[in-house]
Order: structure tokens, then C-alpha cells, then sequence
């Protein structure tokens, strides 16, 4: 089996430096010395480090699309790809490729870590070694059994576009709230492969989607949001999408003016899709008065969707489909690849 390391940065890359105590970049020489096992197994491991190495919050759709480039460039050579990653956005970057990719037949695991590489107590090993076993997991058929863009971090595995970071202290920096873990790592690692998405057609080649379109903003509602300040995010020259971030099960205040102000954003053809507070749950407009205006307003629901799965995805079908806007708004409501379940 072989698999490809991509190393785009973050903490899992970088070395302490042993004089200033400062944290740099992990050459990939030191980098090797410091996790031996990758070369020990029967896995085949071949490293590609971007240039530079860069903090998750540096990254852009660009970095997206040099990932995704990757990963087509050697798509037959390898068996799996494993991603190192900050773990900051490594939910959006995670997002992101899962929409790029039509047909996917082998796993992309994003991985990262809390402490660097180097670190006595690092999750750093665990997380790599197990992300690689992942990515060259297959069946007694030859098919791959994570066919699909998924995280791996503290023992769980879980689908690229479900998760969310949701600790800046532990290892377990991850959680999937609306969709269960695809697979266990203890002693074994156990998969749910009812959970996996099924693997793409083998005899047909990986597509992949590259435009992004990055006039999008994400309007969190709060008690006390001022007309101002809606009025701020809606008037964005060339605004293209909104998140609108909601209470509960997807509610608004209902003030006239907030109705008036979305309704005029939706007839220029901002397209503005729901997106509860909450982690866990789903949007259900009309459940309450208070999201009654949202829906008269043209809003469309986000379900369950994570705020860096809609906001990706948003970037992804206005980047893809931006000139129709009926077909924007219907895959904005529906799953693409797994992101949200429309019930
Ligand atoms: N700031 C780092 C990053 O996201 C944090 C980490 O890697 O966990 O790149």
C-alpha cells in the first residue's frame, strides 16, 4: 500500500527550537527522525511539504486548490492521501475538499495535532500513524473502506465536512455533532461502514471542482442586533451569499425591518441560507412564528449543516453555478456529499 503525507503546516509540523524554545517549521529530515515509524510498517509513505509551511488560519481557497491539485497529480500513484493540517481550520479545509472532489474512490484523511511533533507528551505520532492506516485501509473486494474526506484526531475518525473544532486545549480538538464517528481507533480500529459514504465509480476518473467564490459573509444574529449592523453586511458591494447565523431550531427577531432588509438582499440575488447557533440539531423554519419572516423572506434552511461546511459549500456552487441561481439554491439544500441531513 501506498500513501501519500501532505504537509500544509500547523502545529504537527513544527519543532521547538531547542535554544529559543520558539516553535518553527519541522524540516522534513527532523521531522523523520522524529517519528521513525513511518517508514517501519507496510505502509509505503512519500512526503510532500508545502512551500512554505503555513498556520491553518493563513490559509485560503488557493491553498484549497493546491491541496486538491495534489491529490489529482498523484491520485494512481497512491492508495490514500493523508493531509497534515493546523487544526485552527482544518474543519473549512476539511469542508472544502469534500466538495471539490466528484467521484472520490480513495480516502483523504486530514489529520493535526495539539503539540508539536517533537513534544514529549505530542499526540502528534498517534494521530499520523493511525490517519495513515486509515488511508490504506481496504477490503478483501480492493476497495478502499473510507472512500471519502474524513478527520482522524484523539481516536476518532470522522467525515471531513461534519466536523468542527471545538477545544483549543485537548487532544480530542474535534467533534461531529450531527453525524456519528465512521470509525473507532483503540487496540483496533473499528469502522462503521453504514455511516461511510459509498465508494465513487472506479471506472469513471476523478473530477474536480476549482472555482470559489469568495463574496460571502457570515451575519451572526444576537438580542439587540441593530438595523446597522444587518444593514452593514447586506449592503457588501457584490455580495453573492450569507450565512445567517440563527437561535435554536433556525429563529430571528421579528422585527419588521430585519424582514425588509433580508427580503431586499434576496431580490438582488444574495442567496441567504439559515444556519442554527446551535452544534447539535437541525434548522426547522416555520416551527416558530419567529422564523416565519426568514422563510417569507426567502431564506432557505441549512438543516444541520456546520457553519464551515455551508460556508465552503456556498463558495463552491456560487463559485460553480453562480450564473443560475435556482440551481444554487436547490444544492444549497441539499446534500452534495453527506454535509447535512434534509429532513
Ligand atoms: N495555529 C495552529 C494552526 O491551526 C494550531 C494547530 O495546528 O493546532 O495552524
Amino acid at each position: 500500500m501506498r500513501v501519500l503525507l501532505l504537509f500544509t503546516g500547523g502545529t504537527i509540523s513544527m519543532v521547538r527550537d531547542a535554544e529559543t524554545g520558539a516553535l518553527h517549521p519541522a524540516d522534513m529530515q527532523t521531522f523523520k527522525a522524529f517519528v521513525p515509524e513511518l517508514f517501519a510498517g507496510d505502509v509505503q509513505v512519500e512526503m510532500i511539504p508545502f512551500e512554505p509551511l503555513l498556520d491553518s488560519s493563513d490559509l485560503n481557497p488557493d491553498n484549497w486548490r493546491q491541496m486538491a491539485c495534489v491529490v489529482q497529480e498523484n491520485y494512481d500513484a497512491y492508495d490514500g492521501f493523508v493531509i497534515l493540517h493546523g487544526t485552527d481550520t482544518m474543519a473549512y479545509s476539511a469542508s472544502a475538499l469534500s466538495f471539490m472532489f466528484d467521484n472520490l474512490c480513495k480516502p483523504i484523511v486530514f489529520t493535526g495535532s495539539q503539540l508539536p511533533v517533537g513534544v514529549l507528551r505530542s499526540d502528534a505520532k498517534e494521530n499520523i500513524l493511525t490517519a495513515i492506516e486509515i488511508a490504506a485501509a481496504y477490503d478483501t473486494d480492493g476497495n478502499a473502506i473510507v472512500p471519502e474526506v474524513a478527520l482522524y484526531m484523539d481516536g476518532e475518525l470522522y467525515r471531513g465536512n461534519r466536523a468542527t473544532k471545538r477545544n483549543a486545549e485537548h487532544f480530542s480538538a474535534f467533534n461531529s455533532y450531527n453525524y456519528p464517528a465512521l470509525a473507532r481507533a483503540g487496540v483496533h480500529i473499528t469502522y462503521d461502514r453504514q455511516q461511510i459514504r459509498p465508494i465513487g465509480n472506479i471506472a469513471r476518473p476523478l473530477h474536480v471542482f476549482n472555482r470559489f467564490d469568495t463574496r460571502v459573509a457570515i451575519l451572526k444574529l444576537f438580542p439587540g442586533i441593530t438595523e446597522d449592523v444587518v444593514a452593514a453586511v447586506l449592503n457588501i458591494p457584490d455580495l453573492r451569499g450569507v450565512v445567517l447565523e440563527t437561535f435554536g431550531a433556525g429563529n430571528a427577531p421579528s422585527h419588521e425591518w430585519l424582514y425588509k432588509r433580508l427580503r431586499a438582499a434576496v431580490e438582488r440575488g444574495v442567496v441567504i441560507v439559515n444556519k442554527t447557533q446551535c452544534n447539535t440539531g437541525s434548522v426547522s423554519m416555520g416551527q416558530y412564528a419567529v422564523s416565519l419572516n426568514l422563510l417569507k423572506a426567502g431564506v432557505i434552511s441549512g438543516y444541520d449543516i456546520t457553519t464551515e461546511a455551508l460556508l465552503t459549500k456556498m463558495m463552491h456552487v456560487l463559485g460553480e453555478y453562480g450564473e443560475d441561481l435556482v440551481k444554487v439554491k436547490k444544492m444549497l439544500s441539499v446534500s452534495l456529499c453527506g454535509e447535512l441531513t434534509n429532513v
